[in-house]
Parts: structure tokens; C-alpha cells; sequence
């Protein structure tokens, strides 16, 4: 028998711009530091066959900070078209070059992100899961899910290849454990796993160089739900497009390829697999709000900022909620289950 599947909408941003602050103050910084990764991107080779179902992939259908991407015919994933493989991934995360992490080193940061971001996708979870939870997370980061676990008294073990990550995470938690590992051996953790229900990868899967790779070894191994948030194909991409003086927060760097609602639908139906629950909220007006402030031509900057507020902050979230139930938005939150 099929069982419900869990719908959810949406999320308050008032709590989380205030945590993101640094997107405002540190504009060039941050563009200049994903121009760096781009151009590193692109001497990997062309890709030619798209990410997500293998075909070949159509002719490019436009630019962003220098890198090209395609739409594939097929599932309508959207393609970086250069390989992001393992000599990227590896100088991308094993050596931290790709982003500016010193935010993500404060306890007080920390504990903000466990609060207002990670606590609410461990309720989401909960309610599609319904029975008692043991998780294995992959690209673990500094472990603020894991901490979100532990808060609700859920058992939980993850596995990151940042050192410095690992280090920092593994004070902040109690009960949950935080292991420092490289992403291919990650890989044998899932099959050997006897316990764990749930195969957690928050913002993971997207950044792997073969992710079909990852959803046959979750097939293969004990593991019965597995719980991904993705990127997707979304306004915010042709918002980065316009605003060229504004960093992308979405595609370019790190994000090589996103993901669309039919190129979800391709991969769970590809793999026999049930779509158990989606939570559908992404940031696309939060990311015009601060593609207007960083581009804005104003004489006082706090009072230009307060009557944008009125105009536009003010509704934010309304805004957003059209996107997201529309499902384009730039983010998806979605529990697949193995079907019995
Ligand atoms: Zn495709």
C-alpha cells in the first residue's frame, strides 16, 4: 500500500536574513572567491552528458560568471558544461578553498543555524518517518543537524572530509558523533551501516561528481529512507544572470548543476523509489532583496534600506510562498523511501 505522502510550503525568512548578514556586507569578497572557483571549474574538461539521466547533453543556454550551462532535453536537469570531478570536488572541500568558512567557526553562529534552520528540518523529517529515527548523515559539515538530532534525543552519526570542520563541530555535541572522513570511504559507511533508518545528506548531493553513484549504494544498503535537500533550477538563477555585480549565491561555485522538480521525478522513478515527502521553500526573493540593496544607487544607506523594507521586506514571505507552492523555488527538501 502506498502511505501519504507528507506536503510542506514554506518557511519564515525574518529569523534567517538576520543570521546571513554577511551576504550584505561582504559582496565583493564573496564574488570575487566564487570567480576563483568558476575559473577553476572550467579548466576540468567538458561535460558532455548530462548529470542526472546520462544523455547527451543540448547545445548551452546561457552564461553566469563565466560558466556555461545546459538544459537536458531528457529530465530537464540543469548542466555546468565542465566535469566537475574528483579534482575539483577534492580542492573544493578537502582543502576549504571554496568559500570563506570563518562565519561557520562561532558557537554562537552554531547554535543559531541548529535553532532556526536545522530543528525544523528534523520536525519535518519526524513527520514523514513517523517511527523511531536513527540517522547516518553524509557531508555532516560542522554536524548542526546532528546537534538538531540530538536536541529532539535522536541517535545520529555523520561523516564530513573537512578536518577543520570536524574539529570545531565535535565540541558543540554530546551524544551524536561527528567522524572526519574522505567522501569515497564515506561510501563504504553506508553499505556496512546496521542500524541507521534514515541516510541523511543536507546540500550533499548536488556537489557530488557521480550522485547516481551514492543512490545505488542507499538502494543496496539497510538504510529505508533517505533525506536530501537539493538546489533547483529557479528565478534566482535569472536573478544572479542580471545582477552581475552581485555574488551568486546559487549557481557558480560549488553548485555546478540544479536540479528541477522533473528531473526529482526522473530520478525516483528511475530507481523504483517512492517520493515520501517534500518540503518545498527556496530564497529567491531574499535573494532579490539583496541583489537591490548591493545594487542600489543611495545616499543614505539606512534610510534607502528601511523604506525597502516597507515596500518589500514587509512581504517577503508572501512572496516566496507563491514560488513555493508553486514548487519553483530554489530549494527542496525531499524523503525518499524505498518502496516495499
Ligand atoms: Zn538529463
Amino acid at each position: 500500500m502506498k502511505s501519504k505522502k507528507i506536503i510542506k510550503f514554506s518557511k519564515n525568512y525574518n529569523s534567517i536574513l538576520s543570521i546571513k548578514k554577511s551576504m550584505y556586507n561582504d559582496n565583493k569578497k564573496n564574488l570575487k572567491g566564487i570567480l576563483r572557483v568558476n575559473s577553476f571549474y572550467k579548466k576540468q574538461g567538458l561535460r558532455k552528458r548530462c548529470k542526472n539521466c546520462n544523455f547527451k547533453l543540448p547545445k548551452k543556454l546561457f552564461s553566469s560568471f563565466k560558466v556555461g550551462y545546459s538544459l537536458c532535453n531528457n529530465c530537464n536537469h540543469l548542466n555546468g558544461i565542465y566535469k566537475d570531478n574528483f579534482k575539483f570536488t577534492k580542492w573544493l572541500y578537502s582543502d576549504n578553498k571554496g568559500k570563506n568558512y570563518d562565519s561557520d567557526k562561532d558557537y554562537n553562529f552554531f547554535n543559531q543555524r541548529v535553532k532556526n534552520i536545522h530543528l525544523p528540518k528534523v520536525d519535518f523529517l519526524r513527520k514523514v518517518v513517523k517511527t523511531k529515527m536513527q540517522v547516518l548523515d553524509l557531508g555532516a559539515g560542522s554536524g548542526q543537524f546532528l546537534k538538531a538530532l540530538e536536541i529532539r534525543k535522536i541517535k545520529g552519526i555523520g561523516y564530513e572530509p573537512s578536518k577543520s570542520f570536524v574539529d570545531f563541530g565535535k565540541k558543540a555535541l554530546k551524544k551524536n558523533k561527528l567522524v572526519n572522513l574522505g567522501m569515497d570511504q564515506t561510501f563504504n559507511t553506508i553499505l556496512n551501516d546496521k542500524n541507521s533508518n534514515v541516510l541523511s545528506m543536507i546540500c550533499v548531493l548536488a556537489h557530488l561528481e557521480e550522485p547516481n553513484k551514492l543512490i545505488e549504494l542507499y538502494k543496496k544498503s539497510n538504510i529505508k529512507y533517505l533525506f536530501f535537500s537539493v538546489p533547483l533550477f529557479s528565478l534566482s538563477v535569472f536573478l544572479e544572470n542580471s545582477f552581475k555585480n552581485v555574488s551568486p549565491r546559487h549557481l557558480g561555485a560549488s553548485h555546478t548543476n540544479l536540479y528541477t522538480k522533473e528531473s526529482l521525478d526522473y530520478l525516483a522513478k528511475k530507481n523504483n523509489l517512492e517520493i515520501a515527502g517534500e518540503w518545498w521553500f527556496g530564497a529567491d526573493f531574499p535573494d532579490l532583496y539583496r541583489s537591490l540593496i548591493n545594487s542600489s544607487n543611495n545616499h543614505n544607506m539606512k534610510s534607502y534600506k528601511s523604506n525597502l523594507d516597507k515596500n518589500f521586506f514587509s512581504v517577503i514571505n508572501e512572496l516566496q510562498h507563491v514560488l513555493d507552492k508553486n514548487k519553483i523555488c530554489s530549494e527542496v527538501h525531499m524523503v525518499f523511501k524505498k518502496k516495499n
